[in-house]
């Protein structure tokens, strides 16, 4: 939606706020009293295309494809700030990392791209491993989001692996197939 541009009450979708609501995080929205700490104390407010507050109203308001396109929910680094500060104790970054997962559910995270690549591939490295290697993640992560601009991650490699952070051959944790059975379950519920 357009600044100024009409928006008609059929494009609206009602059912989007009882939707956010059943996601884990997402129950608490129907408390929040727009009262505005939340984006004034977002460090990245300034960027975003809605602060958290005007994201909570949206999704009250039926704004479904406004909140899962916006860049916002990406721009959210987790710092918690906001939900600290909020009077009605909403945990608003569980609510911006619930979008996420609906945004890329629903193929709308376009200008959350590169960070919805960086989460999956990470997810997998941890199910494959039992925890990050740095390696294989970038270069999935090059060559799904960043293929055209590859050489430019070359220098910073480089300097990784001559200080001994890019290591290239992975570790496996003990006991991995419980943490993959912990991982199955939390993806049953929904939470990756
Ligand atoms: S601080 Fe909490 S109550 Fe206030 S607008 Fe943000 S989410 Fe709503
Ligand atoms: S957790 Fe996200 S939305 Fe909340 S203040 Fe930090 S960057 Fe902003």
């Amino acid at each position: 939606m357009l600044e100024n541009e009409v928006c008609y009450e059929a494009t609206l979708d009602h059912d989007f706020l009882d939707e956010i609501y059943s996601l884990p995080g997402g129950e608490e929205i129907k408390r929040c009293i727009q009262c505005g700490s939340c984006s004034g104390s977002c460090p990245q407010a300034c960027q975003m295309d809605h602060a958290p507050r005007k994201i909570f109203s949206l999704i009250r308001a039926g704004f479904r494809d406004e909140v899962l396109e916006s860049n916002t929910i990406w721009l959210c680094s987790s710092c918690y700030t906001c939900a600290v500060r909020c009077p009605k104790e909403i945990k608003i970054t569980d609510v911006m990392y619930a979008l996420k997962r609906l945004a890329i559910k629903e193929g709308k995270a376009r200008k959350g791209r590169k960070a919805a690549v960086l989460s999956k591939n990470f997810v997998k490295m941890v199910n494959k491993y039992g925890r990050n290697h740095e390696t294989e993640l970038m270069t999935r992560y090059i060559l799904e989001a960043e293929l055209f601009n590859a050489l430019h991650f070359v220098p910073q490699g480089m300097r990784l692996m001559m200080n001994g952070r890019l290591p290239v051959m992975p570790h496996k944790i003990k006991n991995l197939d419980q943490l993959r059975k912990i991982i199955n379950k939390v993806e049953e519920l929904g939470e990756i």
